[in-house]
């Protein structure tokens, strides 16, 4: 079995004005360092208009079809922008993120990265935001239990920032368990241990900042390691952000290199205990380039490693 790396040209054409972390460097700098690694590369679709309606209205999509900008940028929120570019790197990205699922749950690759821009997991039902447009993990989870019928999905989002956008596009689905770590207090602000879904089924677990990665260790180890065992959900889909990593300049928790391996590996060999090793991953932030590329191959490696 192998590992798939789903990705589109069309993710680079999303760009974002000078200075703004959401850049087209970050995507190629791991398209970069996953050059030498042998993955099974695949050409992400636009992702159909009824995968996006799964978890955003279309009255969402029209809004942003209307302020898509001919040149320059259309900004949607503080920081938040639009260039001619970035509804196709959207559908691709949301594309990606349904192609890995079908990918894995077909059987013909063991797991997959979505190596993807806009990242996704702000996006709330009705609102894009932070650099998010469509929730890209999100509708993944949805695409597997309403068209493949799966009866139970777990979406793990360990980027640094609490995935709002995930939590609220699931939070009234007893189907989809969502697990969450973020440094709290950060932005968006959500993300409380007690904010636990219409039927408990969201789990957040808040770190301090400047906590380091035995924190992170031992927090997925106490709580969210026994809940995706549990929980038993057939699929296992990623938010896989690395801003928690100590260069990174948008946030302060210290997780290293190693430390991203380490929560890669621990989620594969849950998956393979109760999944039989299903996991789809999505890319989300991570904004110090060398770090982000560093830590997204480090996880990828790690995906290949259990593919094997
Ligand atoms: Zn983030």
């Amino acid at each position: 079995m192998t590992t798939a790396l789903i990705t589109h040209a069309d993710c680079l054409t999303h760009e974002t004005p000078e200075g703004h972390p959401e850049q087209v460097a970050r995507l190629q700098h791991i398209l970069h360092a996953l050059e030498p690694l042998e993955l099974k590369r695949v050409t992400a679709p636009m992702a159909a208009e009824d995968d996006i309606l799964r978890v955003h209205p279309i009255d969402h999509l029209r809004a942003l079809r209307s302020a898509r900008p001919q040149e320059g940028y259309a900004q949607i929120d503080g920081d938040t922008f639009l260039s001619p570019g970035s509804l196709d790197a959207a559908f691709r990205a949301a594309g990606a993120a349904v192609r890995a699922v079908d990918m894995v749950l077909s059987g013909e690759v063991q797991n997959a990265f979505a190596a993807i821009r806009p990242p996704g997991h702000h996006a709330e039902r009705e609102t894009a935001m932070g650099f998010c447009f469509f929730g890209n993990a999100a509708l993944a989870a949805k695409h597997a239990l309403d068209h493949h019928g799966l009866k139970r999905v777990a979406v793990v989002d360990f980027d640094v920032h609490h995935g709002n956008g995930t939590q609220d596009l699931l939070w009234d689905d007893a189907r989809a368990l969502f697990i969450s770590s973020q440094q709290m207090p950060l932005w968006p602000g959500s993300g409380r241990a007690d904010e636990d879904g219409a039927h408990g089924q969201i789990l957040n677990m808040p770190l301090p900042p400047e906590s380091g990665g035995d924190q992170m260790r031992a927090a997925y180890e106490t709580l969210a390691f026994p809940r995706l065992r549990a929980f038993k959900p057939e699929l296992i889909i990623i938010s896989a952000g690395f801003d928690a990593h100590q260069d990174d300049p948008l946030a302060s928790l210290n997780w290293s290199t190693a430390d991203f391996a380490w929560l890669t590996s621990a989620l594969c060999s849950i998956a393979d205990e109760i999944c039989q090793g299903r996991i789809v991953s999505t890319l989300e932030g991570g904004y110090d380039l060398n770090a982000l590329a560093q830590a997204t191959r480090a996880h990828v490696e790690e995906l290949i490693k259990a593919a094997t």
